[in-house]
């Protein structure tokens, strides 16, 4: 006998029908399930999606419809206040019971607490769960009671509490609908598009939705035993791809944790993939325990420090026009494709946050609009740590030297030659730095510094010694 005629389940970002823990709850208790999505984008505070974040957000909604359609079910679509839209479905549908998947966001949870009580009081029966983490970021403590600020510890704790985690769940064979269905808002109506249609690279490179997400999880067990020694080349697809369809839900770290066996991992490879969930998890830990650190860096100390303000640095550094070949490398494949390899991501933020002095927040912001898998708690833990003013901060202040980073992981020069492609004919050992070639070579190999492509925006070596001597001062302020 289930406990109510009609339930709500409001997807937000766990676009997916496998283990589900909120859509599971209301096929349990309900005659009819209501699947709906709120499109309230001024309810994310600050942070609200960005371009690529939309497009994605698009085809994985369209995606999530036709997997419910084929469930007996759809998606109902509507725009405006959260509140506001659940409370006019809850009148159009006589549901008594709203079931989600929690997020962790500042805004978001303040949105969802005034949410649930609100519901609370008008008689709604209100449940939130956990579908996006391993564990609650609440979870886990320190010996004195206290979030943890640095990953090991954190992860070994962590590790310690995983013996428990339920095994996922498969999805509802059907999903029982009303007899009659609320209106729904057409999806090409939340504009989500781009009106000028920059997006064909993202199309090229992806397929947003819970079928995507899960041929790639399967497509990268084939690979994972080579994680530990791939995961470092840019030009070789060593990772697994997984952060947009993680970020979206389209499936979530204990599907993963399940299918490759993360709890006790066969290889070093496997063992050093749990540990990339795991940052995920801390990242998460973090931005809830210390909300402020979206905008604020966590180590206080650098709030003194004065970042250089002009935007012409940071404007070449976006257009991938810094000189820099391994830098715009990685900024025209986060144009083109909507991501960016991890490695490079720390190479990029180091140079902008260290021989630009440019403020990591102007970095966070652009990733935030061109990433396809811009995640707030990923993004801030990734350029706090980079700008070292975040957890888990080097006992130094590091600065990655471009160059070497670039001899060291893309050794065959692939990636360079892809992305830069002004430069691809020049002879291999100077390839990652144009500027030491000299002028016969740049002649005979097509370039003109400056010309066909930019001389360095800044000296390397200048630049850190620049940003070593700020460090230096900064620690002795008062
Ligand atoms: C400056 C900077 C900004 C970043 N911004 C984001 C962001 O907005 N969104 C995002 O998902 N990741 C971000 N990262 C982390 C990391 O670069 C990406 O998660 C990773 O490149 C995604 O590719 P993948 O799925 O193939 O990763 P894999 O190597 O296959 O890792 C598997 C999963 O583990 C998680 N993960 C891996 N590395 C990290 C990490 N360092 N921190 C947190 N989680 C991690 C991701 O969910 C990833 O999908 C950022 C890193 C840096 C240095």
């Amino acid at each position: 006998m289930k406990s109510h005629r009609t339930a709500i389940v409001w997807f937000r970002r766990d676009l997916r029908l496998t283990d589900n823990p909120a859509l599971r709850c209301a096929a349990e208790q309900a005659t009819h399930v209501i699947p709906v999505f709120i499109h309230s984008p001024d309810e994310e505070g600050e942070w609200a999606p960005g371009a690529a974040s939309c497009w994605w957000l698009h085809h994985s909604l369209s995606a999530l419809d036709a997997d419910l359609r084929g469930r007996g079910s759809r998606l109902i679509v509507r725009q405006g206040s959260a509140l506001s839209s659940l409370r006019q479905l809850i009148r159009d549908t006589g549901a008594t019971l709203v079931t989600w998947n929690r997020l962790y966001e500042p805004a978001i949870v303040a949105r969802d607490t005034a949410i649930k009580t609100a519901l609370g009081d008008s008689g709604i029966e209100a449940e939130s769960h956990n579908a996006a983490l391993l564990l609650e970021p609440w979870a886990i403590k320190n010996v004195q009671q206290q979030p943890y600020r640095v990953f090991t510890p954190f992860w070994r704790a962590a590790v310690a509490k995983l013996d428990g985690l339920p095994s996922p769940r498969p999805a509802p064979r059907r999903i029982p609908g009303p007899e009659d269905w609320p209106a729904s808002t057409p999806l090409s109506k939340l504009d989500l598009l781009p009106k000028i249609r920059w997006d064909a690279g993202l199309a090229e490179r992806w397929q947003p939705g819970e079928a995507g997400a899960l041929e790639q999880l399967d497509s990268f067990a084939d690979e994972a035993d080579r994680y530990s020694t791939a995961r470092d080349r840019p030009d070789e697809s060593g990772t697994s791809s997984l952060s947009p369809h993680l970020h979206f839900g389209e499936i979530g770290p204990r599907q993963i944790f399940a299918q490759l066996h993360l709890l006790s991992p066969s290889s070093d490879s496997l063992a050093t993939y749990a540990r990339e969930i795991g940052w995920r998890e801390f990242a998460h830990h973090l931005l809830f325990h210390f909300p402020h650190t979206a905008t604020k860096p966590l180590d206080v100390r650098f709030e003194r420090w004065s970042w250089q303000r002009s935007r012409k640095p940071l404007a070449a550094w976006q257009r991938g026009l810094t000189g820099i070949p391994i830098v715009d490398a990685g900024m025209r494949e986060l144009w083109h494709t909507g991501w960016m390899h991890n490695r490079v991501r720390m190479i990029v933020a180091s140079f902008l946050t260290k021989n630009l002095q440019t403020h990591w927040l102007q970095g966070a912001r652009w990733f935030w609009d061109t990433l396809v898998d811009a995640d707030l708690a990923n993004n801030t833990l990734g350029w706090q740590w980079t700008a070292g003013c975040g957890a888990d901060a080097a006992p130094y202040y590091r600065i990655f030297n471009p160059v070497l980073q670039a001899e060291k992981f893309d050794p065959h020069r692939h990636y360079i030659r892809r992305w830069v492609p002004e430069i691809a004919a020049l002879p291999d050992r100077f390839v990652h730095q144009p500027w030491s070639a000299p002028e016969p070579v740049l002649e005979q190999s097509g370039v003109k510094l400056g010309k066909s492509y930019p001389k360095p925006i800044v000296d390397l070596r200048e630049s850190r010694e620049q940003a070593l001597a700020a460090y230096e001062a900064m620690k002795t302020l008062p």
